[in-house]
């Protein structure tokens, strides 16, 4: 039996990539969804063919508790709003994976893994890139230290964004805009080729147009410093386009353009291209895991543990921005 997943928010992100993926997937299928729009409810039911009984809005959403063809809940909401429905996913007695980024601070982090515990429900982030060929090469080539150990990391990601009636420049909704939107791309492009997490970091916010990012950076840089001596730096920007992952060691170099972008990577090392076949969609092979992770019942890669880690180094990016100080990190405690 294939697993059913309900889609919470029938946004870009559910219409375009999730809806989909998940015609393809092997082992869970799309069967539910939750929309605060009653016309998007009519058009999806008709053309996935989703029954009336499995058709939730934000009000009613608890009630999914009683329906047994639901077992995961994917959270795709605004930033905002991922830690009270994958809360309320999870008491209801459902396997969660929620929308990166996880949450709006490690706080949130902490309640949700927390839920999910007491429920005995699994909890992933769609960290779609955890499962796609090129990223796994990367990651291999880095922590295997096949070249030799990491030296630099560049790992940035932007695009244009100046609408302000859009909820990702809304600081309450989005949670800070492009460093809280792009930055677990850039962070997880260095941690997972170095392998290691960063012990310190320190930023920079610029901001342009100030009758657009009114309360949040418009542009933020980064730098992270790894134990063993690998510096990352990093772009996150919503006034130009990059999406770029590069690494050295020494003379060796690799890396990928683009890298993070959900239309597919491209890769090249100093030996030359990287070729792999990808499916259409990245996210089969994240729902395809996921729903292994749920039968099998293991935790998933990309974990809600995952996810916390890389808030907790957006939360001190954040902060040294601010400051204008390095700031330390101190993962005693973590279980990683
Ligand atoms: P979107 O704006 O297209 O969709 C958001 C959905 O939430 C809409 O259906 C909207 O109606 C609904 N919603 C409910 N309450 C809302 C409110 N108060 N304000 C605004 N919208 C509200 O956004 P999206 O691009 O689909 O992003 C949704 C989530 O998915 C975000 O967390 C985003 O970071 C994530 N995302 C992930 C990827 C990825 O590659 N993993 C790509 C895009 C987006």
């Amino acid at each position: 039996k294939k697993l059913g997943v309900a889609l919470v928010g029938l946004g870009n992100y559910a219409t375009r990539q999730l809806a989909p993926a998940l015609q393809q997937t092997e082992h869970c299928q799309l069967v539910g969804i939750v929309t605060g729009t009653p016309s998007k409810a009519e058009t999806w039911k008709k053309q996935y063919n989703i029954p009336e009984q499995n058709v939730y809005n934000y009000d009613n959403f608890d009630q999914i508790r009683n329906n047994p063809d639901i077992d995961i809940v994917y959270v795709v909401l605004p930033n905002s709003m991922h830690a009270e429905f994958s809360i309320r996913a999870a008491k209801a007695g459902k396997h969660v994976i929620c929308e990166k980024p996880m949450a709006l601070n490690v706080k949130e982090c902490e309640q949700m893994i927390a839920a999910c515990q007491t429920a005995k429900v699994q909890l992933g982030v769609g960290y779609r890139l955890y499962y796609d060929p090129y990223h796994l090469e990367i990651r291999r080539l880095g922590t295997q230290k096949v070249h030799g150990s990491v030296k630099t990391v560049e790992s940035s990601l932007g695009f244009s964004m100046a609408d302000p009636k859009v909820w990702r420049l809304n600081k309450a909704l989005g949670g800070g805009g492009a460093i809280m939107d792009l930055g677990v791309y850039c962070i997880q492009g260095a941690r997972r080729t170095v392998g290691e997490l960063p012990n310190a970091v320190t930023a920079q916010g610029f901001v342009h147009d100030e009758k657009v990012f009114k309360d949040i950076y418009e542009m933020v840089m980064f730098q992270m410093e790894f134990p063993g001596g690998a510096v990352s730096n990093s772009t996150t920007t919503y006034s130009s386009y990059v999406d770029r992952l590069h690494v050295t060691s020494g003379y060796q170099w690799y890396g990928l353009q683009p890298s993070y972008n959900a239309t597919g990577a491209q890769g090249e090392t100093f030996e030359g291209k990287l070729n792999y076949q990808t499916p259409e969609f990245q996210q089969i092979k994240q729902m395809d895991a996921f729903a292994q992770d749920v039968l099998n019942q293991r935790a998933p890669e990309a974990s809600g543990m995952e996810g916390m880690i890389d808030l907790k180094i957006i939360e001190a990016i954040v902060k040294a921005a601010q400051t204008g100080k390095r700031v330390q990190l101190d993962w005693k405690g973590w279980k990683l």
